[in-house]
């Protein structure tokens, strides 16, 4: 158990009212806790929210040793609050830590970290609908120094951000780029942790797409260019003649909570479901047999988000009838439900904070 020091505000902000957006409004305090070669994690408090005070030459900023993760609160209609598998964003932190020579942070103080800030902050969980608080857990290396080797110190900071409805209106199709150029990850490298240099080289495919008038960019295999991955913040899904199908993980994808969870519901319901690779190809395939029945993405922003359009190359691919999947709007209905506390959660992912 972590013994955690509590500094409380003297000047609570006022609480915001109307459309929230997303990351750009901050709670009242923040969880830090600093690392020390020799000494390990060490003070874990909670303090006002305030900027950090880093030298130039810190690590991080050059050389990009840095993790993060993301989860959200939510309010349920009973007022109870809940986050959904937060010891599973524990363990994805140690496994993006081994991959970028950042310590070992205990699972049980990560989720121990994050329970106390949100409980201390519940009354900035909003309730409208489609509405939460994000959590934002990430670890800083913290030498001042520019030589190139792991750092020594670390921070491990835990910042809340009240967020909007992703769907303003309901759940809406979004229309996909099937990036045949940039690449975001190769086996080997860093594209199952969770890390800023993964979305540094994903920006230029993603101006590149919203240029083109597409939301996301669904990135292939950094080898071939053949296999499909995932999409920008998401993992992908297919339905193909009655099959669930995604990319198996292999090194170089997420492993999306979001993902795990699809995947467990599917198989309770009876869905056949298959974790292996595929090819733009095969999907091209399916799509103009017409076995092309269902594409969404699932992350913890979007929870599911139905694909209507796929562009590749030159051409440009309706998914049914563009609109929203019979399977898409039920995992969408079950996953929130079980978060919210509206449902009953038979694999216990809900945690009470
Ligand atoms: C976080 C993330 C996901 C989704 O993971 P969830 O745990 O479901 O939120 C997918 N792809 C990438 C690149 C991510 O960073």
């Amino acid at each position: 158990m972590l013994d955690i020091k509590v500094t409380k505000t003297a000047n609570p902000k006022a609480k915001p009212e109307g459309p929230l957006g997303f990351g750009k409004v901050f709670t009242d305090h923040m969880f830090l806790m600093d690392y020390t070669e020799g000494i390990g994690w060490h003070d874990a408090r909670i303090e006002p929210f305030h900027d950090l005070t880093l030298s130039p030459a810190c690590m991080t900023f050059h050389y990009g040793q840095t993790m993060f993760e993301g989860m959200k609160a939510y309010r349920g209609a009973d007022g109870e609050c809940w986050l959904f598998r937060p010891d599973m964003n524990a363990k994805r932190t140690n496994n993006t830590n081994r991959r970028l020579c950042i310590p070992q942070l205990p699972e049980e103080d990560f989720v121990q970290a994050v329970r106390a800030l949100v409980s201390l902050e519940r009354d900035w969980i909003p309730t409208a609908p489609g509405t939460s608080l994000y959590v934002r857990p990430f670890i800083i290396a913290a030498d001042p120094f520019l030589g190139v080797r792991p750092s020594e110190t670390y921070i491990f900071c835990v910042i809340l951000s009240p967020s909007g409805a992703y769907y303003a209106s309901g759940l809406e199709p979004v229309g996909i780029w099937i990036e045949d150029d940039y690449v975001r990850a190769v086996r080997g490298g860093m594209g199952f942790a969770k890390t800023g240099g993964n979305y540094a080289c994903s920006l230029a495919a993603q101006v590149k797409a919203h240029d083109g008038g597409y939301s996301q960019v669904l990135w292939l295999d950094g080898v071939e260019r053949r296999y499909i991955e995932e999409v920008g913040a998401m993992n992908i899904f297919f339905k193909i003649d009655g099959t669930v199908v995604t990319p198996m993980l292999n090194g170089s994808i997420l492993p999306g909570i979001t993902r795990d969870s699809t995947l467990t519901l599917c198989r309770a319901w009876g869905i056949p479901t298959e974790e292996r690779r595929i090819s733009v190809d095969e999907l091209i395939e399916a799509q103009r047999a017409g076995k092309l029945e269902e594409v969404f993405g699932t992350g913890t922003a979007a929870v599911i988000s139905p694909v209507g359009k796929l562009r590749y190359k030159d051409e440009v691919f309706t998914i049914g009838d563009g609109s929203i999947g019979p399977l898409s709007q039920k995992l969408y209905d079950t996953v929130t439900g079980i978060q919210l506390g509206s449902l009953p959660d038979p694999c216990g992912w809900r945690v009470r904070v």
